[in-house]
Order: C-alpha cells, then structure tokens, then sequence
C-alpha cells in the first residue's frame, strides 16, 4: 500500500466519506485520491455507494490485524532502493536484537509497506517468515517477491492457486482497471495468466488467448505496434472462433502473420 493510498484509508477510518471530506483531510489532489480509491475497491479494502466511502473490515492501516512478530522478511527479501538494500539481502540497518537501526528516520517505503499477509488477505501458510514469499499490492500489480533460498516456492501449493485465482481476477477486470500478478524470483521476472506462467515479460505488454478456464496461450511484444498487431491477430481469432466455432492458434511466438489475418488463420484451421 503506498502512501496515498495509506493516507486515504486513513482519512475514512477517521469520518470522511465524501471527496471533498478525503480531500481536506489529506490534502492529497483529486486525481491522486481517485487513483487511491480505485487501487483500494480494487483490494477490497474499501466500498463506494451511494452513502459515500467505508473501509471494510477492521482498521487494518491504524490497528493491523496481525502483527510482524518474528518476521523481518521485507528488510530481506525486498529491495529498498533509498537505503542502497538490493533484493534478497538483509538491509545493512537491521540488527538481530534491535530490529531496524534507524527506525525512526527509516525510508518513506518502509514506513507504509504493509505486506498483504499482515494487511489478513492472505491466511498463515503466507507468513512471509515462514513460506519465503512477500506479497504486496500496488495500483495495478499484485507483486510478489520471493526468498533466493526458495526460489521455486511459489509453484508450490497452496501458493500457486492463490495466485492464479488472484490473476485471473486481474485479467477479468481488463478494461476494468485490471491488475497484473508479477512474481519476482532472483534474476527472474514471471506474469501470471491463471495457471499459465509467461517468464521475462517484456515491458510492451503481453497479449494473451484463453485455451481453458485457467490456462493462456501468450505472445510478449516486442515494441508497442506489435502489441498492437498482436491484440488485432487475437480479435480475429475470437471473431473466427465465434463464426466457426474454432480457430488454428499459432503454436510459435514468432508466427505473428501481418494483418490481415483472416486468410492465413482460415487456411491454418482449413475452414477455407
Ligand atoms: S513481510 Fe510482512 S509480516 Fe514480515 S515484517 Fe514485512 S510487513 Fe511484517
Ligand atoms: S531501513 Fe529499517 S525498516 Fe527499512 S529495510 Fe532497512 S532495516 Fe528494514
């Protein structure tokens, strides 16, 4: 949760329940707030209707439902870039005995993360001390980092169908401000589409077809107008599967005919 979002939920556990109300209490802009909101319905943390806005649940930001206790995997596993603390290595301020070193003047980031295991989204196989793995919401990206020392641990159950029910509730609110789920494991980089994993997402985007309820097959862009070609290669696909009832899929990431596609996909699924 980052600190907007933090001063926003703040605001309402403290009586504000309009725009106007959010606004005076935390001085943040009307954009930022909105953009706080939508993050925050989209975490279920909080509901808009027409009374206004209400948290859910306890006051998770003030009075967190769990505590650290024996945890310190966030000044570990996570990287903290103000205090030169690269991913998967204990920050140079934190001491067995004492906790963090400098906890009164520690960076912005440490002061607002909470990770969703604390926030009580997730239950207590996720206790980050014990399962390795850090999750932690932003505005469009469920993130979640994993320990070196376990690297494969989010494969595992019940960590990977949590995730994949996670995604799949990103992907469906596409064009509904849609989140993606990002796994962080040592070097490597993995999106999740359901059960279906895409590793080194590219930063243009990844265009993606559903093959079952939980499965995708995928394509990563190489530059914006592939992503482009890409989302047109797909409507024609769903436009032929509607017509015919199916549609051949390319098998190879590199087969990604020009536009138009309709004969090529035709002849491929020899509806010709
Ligand atoms: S990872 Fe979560 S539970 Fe562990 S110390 Fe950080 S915020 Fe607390
Ligand atoms: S500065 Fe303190 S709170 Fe932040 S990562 Fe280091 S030890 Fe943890």
């Amino acid at each position: 949760m980052d600190q907007a979002m933090l001063s926003v939920v703040r605001a309402v556990e403290a009586g504000a329940t309009t725009m106007k109300g959010v606004i005076d209490a935390t001085g943040l802009s009307r954009l930022k707030i909105e953009r706080a909101l939508n993050a925050l319905e989209k975490q279920k943390l909080l509901v808009r209707d027409g009374q206004g806005f209400r948290g859910t649940g306890p006051t998770r930001t003030t009075q967190p439902a769990r505590e650290c206790g024996s945890c310190n995997a966030c000044c570990d596993i996570l990287e903290v870039a103000a205090v030169d603390k690269p991913v998967n290595q204990l920050c140079g301020h934190w001491q067995a005995d004492t906790g963090c070193t400098i906890y009164e003047r520690r960076p912005q980031m440490c002061r607002s993360f909470v990770c969703a295991w604390l926030q009580g989204h997730l239950d207590d196989d996720w206790f980050p001390a014990k399962s390795g793995i850090v999750v932690h919401f932003s505005q469009d990206a469920v993130n979640v980092t994993v320990d070196d020392h376990c690297r494969d641990r989010w494969r595992e159950e019940p960590y990977l169908s949590k995730l994949a029910e996670w995604s799949l509730n990103g992907i469906s609110r596409i064009g509904n401000r849609g989140y993606a789920t990002l796994v962080v494991s040592g070097a490597d980089r993995f999106l999740l589409l359901g059960r279906t994993v895409v590793p080194e997402p590219t930063l243009f985007g990844t265009a993606f077809l559903p093959l079952t309820a939980e499965t995708f097959r995928f394509w990563r862009a190489k530059s914006p107008e592939h992503l482009q070609r890409l989302h047109e290669r797909i409507a024609e696909i769903e436009r032929i599967r509607q017509e015919f009832g199916s549609c051949a899929i390319p098998e190879n990431e590199d087969d990604d005919p020009q536009a138009p596609y309709r004969p090529a996909l035709l002849r491929q699924s020899n509806h010709a």
